[in-house]
């Protein structure tokens, strides 16, 4: 269990080295990013930020040298992960594409897509989005309508997709989508029948329209298809296992630091704006700190699973889970120890502000708390 033997807060000495160096970069790459833009957090995006972690060797840090990965450890791609969070770098272009559309390639399509595919995503040149929710289909994916069937014409064997995807982050600066869609009849088992598929978000038929957030923010989107076709080998892995892969995939999208380093920029500030004499300030910002390290060892624990091949399904529900509720009430607790003094306009009040609207889409977005803690209690034999 090599991510569990890990000395609370210490990293091999590799690590702690490369750690430097990325702090270097931050803060030369940075100095000009105000702290009200670090709220974004992971959902701020620059593609040119994105290659320039791409030509340091920080995407795809522990993918094989087939792929143009790095083949370095999880520990070092972590704490490359960390500090980003910490510091509020705009990762979201290349996000998802290193989390899990690479992984899910690499895995699925090894010899086919993954070889052609993965290699941009490395060089930050290859964005992904992920097509699974619908307008009435989110916790309960089975029940997806969106459709893939054969046709052969002129382009060759391939696929035409309809249907409509929401609440897709970032497909309006996404080279690709990975879309799962239905490619067989309704069963008993509703498991079955479903696919995933690699779009090309250029192709002719497919419509990205934005879906304003309560940030007043474009972050997420309606994406609809009519008639759009795919070439037969842009179907990943295997006709009819769209189900278990996606079960994959989300293993993944929940198990990453992100999950409870989302608001980092408001800590921060709380912690600079804190009066160390305040006991009370002290105890409910220790507590916060406390929580952050917890949450990081087990979250290093499940990136030790992954890297072992292993399913961490539920123990990345239980991070993602915890995770959510330790930064869900980092607001109030700002409010409750700065509320009446804090002036407006101060970085203190923008972080607040920006925190208060942003987190409650933490237990929303990568599966509910309530579909979480349902994995968890299954993962318990309690269901
Ligand atoms: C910021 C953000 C970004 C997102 N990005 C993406 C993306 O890029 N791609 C993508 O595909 N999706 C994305 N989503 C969608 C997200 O995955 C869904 O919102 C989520 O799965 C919930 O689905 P829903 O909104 O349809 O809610 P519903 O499934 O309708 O749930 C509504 C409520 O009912 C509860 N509920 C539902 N079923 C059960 C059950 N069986 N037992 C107990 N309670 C239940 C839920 O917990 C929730 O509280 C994003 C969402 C957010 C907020």
């Amino acid at each position: 269990m090599q991510g569990l033997l890990i000395e609370p807060g210490h990293l091999p000495p590799e690590c702690e080295a490369l750690r430097a160096e990325v702090r270097a970069f931050l803060a030369e790459a940075l100095v000009d990013v105000p702290p009200a833009r670090r709220n974004r957090n992971w959902s701020g995006a620059s593609p040119d930020f994105s290659r320039q972690m791409a030509a340091r060797g920080w995407i795809g840090m522990t993918w094989p040298r087939r792929y143009g990965g790095h083949e370095r450890s999880m520990l070092e791609r972590y704490v490359v992960l960390e500090e980003m969070l910490a510091a509020g770098a705009p990762v979201g272009a290349h996000w998802v594409a290193d989390r899990q559309s690479g992984p899910l390639l690499m895995r699925f399509s090894p010899d086919t897509l993954a070889p052609r595919i993965v290699p941009r995503i490395v060089r930050g040149e290859a964005f992904f989005c992920i097509g699974m929710s619908e307008p009435d289909s989110g916790s309960d994916l089975a029940s997806i309508r969106s459709r893939a069937e054969r046709r052969t014409d002129q382009r060759g064997e391939g696929w035409v997709i309809n249907g409509r995807k929401l609440w897709t982050s970032g497909a309006h600066r996404a080279h690709y989508m990975i879309v799962l869609v239905r490619t067989g009849e309704r069963s008993a088992n509703r498991h079955a029948g479903l696919s995933q598929f690699l779009v090309d978000m250029t192709t002719p038929g497919l419509t990205v329209r934005p879906v304003i957030n309560q940030l007043g923010e474009h972050d997420f989107n309606e994406v609809t298809f009519d008639d759009v076709w795919v070439p037969d080998d842009h179907l990943i892995g295997t006709e009819g296992q769209g189900w278990q892969q996606v079960g994959a995939e989300l293993a993944f999208e929940r198990s990453g630091p992100e999950r409870y380093l989302s608001c980092t920029q408001l800590l921060l500030e709380m912690l600079d704006a804190a009066d160390a004499d305040d006991p009370r300030q002290a105890e409910a910002l220790g507590r916060v700190v406390a929580h952050y390290g917890t949450l990081r060892q087990m979250s290093l624990g499940v990136a030790g699973m992954l890297a072992r091949g292993e399913n961490p399904a539920q123990p990345a529900a239980l991070v993602k889970d915890q995770g959510a509720l330790v930064e869900q009430a980092m607001p109030e607790i700002a409010h409750a120890l700065f509320g009446g003094r804090v002036r407006p306009g101060t970085t203190l009040e923008q972080a607040m502000r920006y925190a208060t609207l942003a987190v409650p889409s933490f237990s929303l977005r990568g599966g509910t708390r309530e579909i979480l803690r349902g994995i968890i209690a299954k993962g318990l034999d309690l269901r």
